[in-house]
């Protein structure tokens, strides 16, 4: 286990998958029955940006530094998520540090729901107790997601959201994830899964959405939005996230955001936008 977040907090597809995290808790939080949200892949909460990691990578710069810019027209799911990053995050009217999934939930739960977030990696799991341990609606799990996953679903609330987020280190994280998934979604039907996967040179990613979208699973969306061409070699053109079972109009709300997204993180104006269902409602 390489990978750290902190070299890639704040980048553009961080910026992909907690507009879209926002939007699906806001979305929960309309009804007053509490949910739970489930974060397999969780980091350590919170990222300096002044850390030696983070500014020596700089891939904030290339994500949420060009959106804190010019907010000019941007649609209302990224007026939202850039309210809730300013207001974790901004000391002195700056930008001073990125949230990560668990910071940006905890910020929007209400008192009776419910985090429970799993990291494997024992100093970012640390850094996360530490983070979270005043607040009471928080649990920090240190061991395999997948695992977890699968051990506490469905939840006792039966209402909430994953969002399943790897590293993708292993070569076998996609064959793995897609087992997860199933199992997962068997175990609870109505919980609704964000799955974030990267897309870089070869077919890894479209064999993954391809091969769910044939395993049986109703209601999956896929958004995916790219900053160079998909088959670039070397390292991330883009991601995506699956979502299944989203709920009443977040394909709309992601449609309005996508172009404006891809205005503003591609790399002069290459990569494409994309909101599709794979297998529809
Ligand atoms: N979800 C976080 C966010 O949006 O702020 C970022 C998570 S980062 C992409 C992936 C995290 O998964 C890393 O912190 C890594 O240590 C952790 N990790 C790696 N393998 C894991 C596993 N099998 N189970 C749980 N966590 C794992």
């Amino acid at each position: 286990m390489n990978y750290r977040h902190a070299y890639h907090a704040g980048n553009g597809a961080d910026v992909l998958k907690h507009v879209a995290l926002v939007a699906l808790l806001e979305h929960l939080c309309k009804k007053t029955a509490p949910f739970c949200y489930l974060d397999t892949h969780a980091g350590r909460g919170m990222y300096p940006l002044g850390a030696p990691e983070t500014q020596r990578a700089g891939e904030f710069r290339d994500g949420i530094a060009k959106l804190l810019g010019d907010g000019e027209g941007a649609p209302a799911a990224v007026v939202r998520y850039l309210e809730v990053v300013r207001g974790l995050g901004t000391e002195d009217g700056a930008l001073v540090r990125y949230p990560g999934s668990p910071a940006l939930a905890l910020s929007l739960l209400r008192p009776a729901d419910r985090a429970v977030l799993v990291e494997m990696h024992h100093g970012e799991a640390t850094a996360l107790r530490s983070l979270t341990r005043t607040d009471s609606r928080a649990q920090v799990h240190e061991r395999d997601g997948h695992e977890a996953l699968l051990a506490l679903i469905p939840p006792k609330e039966k209402r909430g959201v994953v969002l399943i987020d790897p590293p993708y280190e292993d070569p076998v994280e996609f064959t793995r994830l897609e087992a997860t998934i199933l199992a997962a979604c068997h175990r609870w039907s109505t919980g609704i899964f964000a799955v974030w996967y990267p897309i870089k040179q070869g077919d890894a990613a479209l064999r993954f959405v391809t091969r769910m979208a044939a395993s049986g699973l109703r209601r999956q969306l896929l958004i995916e939005l790219t900053h160079e061409q998909d088959d670039l070699p070397g390292g991330l053109n883009g991601s995506g996230l699956l979502v299944i079972n989203p709920p009443y109009q977040f394909d709309q709300a992601m449609r309005n955001c996508l172009p404006w997204l891809h205005r503003h993180l591609s790399h002069e104006g290459r990569g494409r936008n994309r909101v599709i269902w794979s297998v529809p409602e």
